[in-house]
């Protein structure tokens, strides 16, 4: 099969195996969506040797075991994180934070830039007719967006400010809109700023310096991509207020934390988050993606599909 592999640094289309794992469903990509996490990855993040790409749409072609044959022909997305399944994190259901985990085209097992992948049928969620192939690649981010709605309390009443107006960034701006709250995503590029307005989103320019008090929002999302987001995520949040961080960058950075400490303020890391009501809200339409797709291209084109996803919005992968 065709496939994109990462090594030391260089990405390359090969012709690669089938994968085939006991126990384990194979699945015919039909496309897959480049994220950040990949072009920090092209970028030596991870250390990752193999097959990239986790974020995908496809149709389950053969399964291993009889008791996974109704999965055959389904379309599916699926859960990236593959626990041990006998660790403490694992039997609580959080297999995300197995120590042991595998993640798809990111940790310890071939991913989605390829014609086929295997996952367990446990990690498969099927994909509702009224959720398209393109919005379907969108599943596993908008997840990530979800999963801010399990950690953080943010019903009608609150303010939530959204830092970045990238992928992710316009992701978690419709996904805290359907809780209730008045949201504003601050950005600083005029063509997603547009996206953003066309999708109804409250946008203006990121703050260049400290909010006022007055200003502030009880909930701050630093969804900027860059080492400096928390700094600028706690010069917008109120007192006693709670900043979420979705930035994963190698840049260790730098930050006064007294700030934290005399402000109170509550940090919250946000990781990968729940398939269903992802699907859900993207079968409502409360979710909008279209508009964040910049190019949908074959695995050939990848050199000038990553160049174009790094400052772009999101490259979709039409794999077969
Ligand atoms: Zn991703
Ligand atoms: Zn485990």
């Amino acid at each position: 099969m065709r496939a994109l592999r990462l090594d030391n640094g260089r990405l390359d289309l090969v012709d690669a195996p089938v994968p085939c794992r006991a126990g384990e469903c194979l699945v015919r990509v039909t496309m897959a969506g480049i994220c950040g996490t990949d072009l920090e990855m092209v970028k030596g993040y991870a250390h990752f040797t193999g097959i990239i790409g986790h974020e995908f749409v496809g149709v389950v072609e053969s399964v291993s075991r009889p008791e996974d044959r109704h999965w055959t022909g389904q379309r599916v997305v699926g859960d990236i994180n593959i626990g041990c399944g006998v660790c403490a994190s694992c039997r609580d259901g959080v297999k995300e934070h197995c120590e042991a985990r595998e993640v798809l085209g990111i940790h310890g097992r071939d991913g989605a830039f390829a014609e086929y992948l295997t996952l367990p049928a446990s990690n498969l969620h099927p994909v509702p007719d009224a959720v398209g192939d393109t919005a379907a690649v969108f599943t596993e981010p908008v997840a990530a967006a979800c999963r801010i709605l399990e950690q953080v309390e943010i019903g009608p009443s609150r303010h939530v400010a959204v830092l970045g107006d990238g992928r992710m960034g316009l992701l978690i701006a419709q996904v805290i809109r359907t809780a209730g709250a008045s949201i504003v995503l601050f950005g600083k590029h005029a063509d997603r700023k547009a996206i953003a307005h066309s999708l109804g989103l409250d946008t203006r320019d990121a703050p260049a310096s400290p909010l006022p008090r007055a200003d502030r929002f009880d909930v701050v999302v630093d969804a900027t991509g860059s080492a400096d987001g928390l700094q600028r995520a706690l010069d917008c949040v109120r007192p006693r207020g709670t900043v979420v961080l979705k930035t994963t960058v190698r840049d260790p950075g730098t930050i006064a934390t007294w700030p934290i400490v005399v402000e109170e303020v509550t940090i919250v890391g946000s990781r990968c988050g729940p398939f269903l009501p992802a699907l859900d809200l993207l079968a409502r339409g409360d979710v909008r993606v279209e508009p964040l797709v910049t190019r949908v291209t074959g695995l050939g084109d990848h050199a000038r599909a990553f160049a174009e996803a790094d400052g772009g919005l999101k490259v979709i992968f039409a794999v077969s």
